[in-house]
């Protein structure tokens, strides 16, 4: 089966309604050319989603969020709900950010809490997995992903086939270091292949990369086999970049 590639756009905490409205605006002038072979998601901070899901409305830019409580209610002060996230038109929430991971100490199984959420709420849920620079020196690459995304598939079951997978090493996320096309493609065929085993519908999964992919690199990231597009941080603040990347996963796909 052939996976319709994915670029969502990872903000950070980053914008004003200034500048997303800027951003916005040029990245739906500059869509249709980019050409609709990929899907274009942006993930937002959660209090831009009502600005940016007025603007993106009734075209093919998706929105979503950052992140989502793995609770649906209640007093947990500062979260947002998925059902909330959902009222505001996201399509998609990143869960397991290296960032949350490594600032919030959010653990694998409050991932998969976060993953099942959304899940119940119908937003498709970001899965990030990756290993940081000394795990990778230590060769426990394979352990590390393989041992974040199962905690997931064993919270999530059979749902599994619903949600997205990124893969970010956590030593190229911002710092223009970008794993060679051969190394991700190592990773994503491990993680491709625990879906396989976890999941009869896994072909419909979607596993991106993420870290450093820019206009310059993405096209020969994205001809690797197994991955289905890319989750970008830095250049997704860009519009010319970004749409430059939604053009590559585009052509990939043709
Ligand atoms: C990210 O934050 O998910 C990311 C991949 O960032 P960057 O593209 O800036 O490395």
């Amino acid at each position: 089966m052939t996976r319709k590639k994915l670029i969502a756009g990872n903000w950070k905490m980053n914008g004003s309604l200034e500048a997303n409205g800027a951003l916005v605006r040029a990245l739906l002038a500059g869509l249709p050319a980019a050409g609709a072979a990929a899907d274009a998601a942006v993930c937002v901070p959660a209090p831009y989603l009502a600005q940016v899901q007025q603007l993106a409305k009734g075209t093919a830019l998706a929105i979503g969020a950052q992140d989502v409580s793995a609770q649906a209610s209640g007093a947990f002060t500062g979260e947002v709900s998925a059902a909330m996230l959902r009222d505001f038109g996201a399509r998609y929430a990143i869960v397991g950010h290296s960032e949350r991971r490594q600032y919030h100490g959010e653990t694998d199984a409050q991932v998969a809490d976060k993953a099942k959420a959304a899940l119940a709420a119908g937003i498709t849920p970001i899965v990030c997995v990756g290993e940081t620079l000394a795990e990778r020196e230590a060769g426990q690459t394979e352990a590390v992903v393989k041992r974040q995304l199962a905690a997931v598939i064993h919270v999530n079951g059979h749902c599994i086939s619903e949600i997205v997978v990124a893969y970010e090493p956590v030593w190229a996320i911002g710092t223009g270091k970008t794993a060679t096309p051969e190394q991700a493609q190592q990773v994503h065929a491990v993680l491709r292949a625990q879906l396989h085993a976890a999941s009869t519908h896994d072909d419909r999964v979607r596993i991106l990369y993420g870290g450093s992919m820019n206009a310059a690199n993405a096209a020969t990231l994205l001809a690797q086999p197994d991955i289905d597009g890319g989750l970008i941080g830095g250049a997704s603040l860009k519009a010319a970049d970004f749409l430059q990347i939604i053009a590559a996963a585009s052509a990939a796909a043709a």
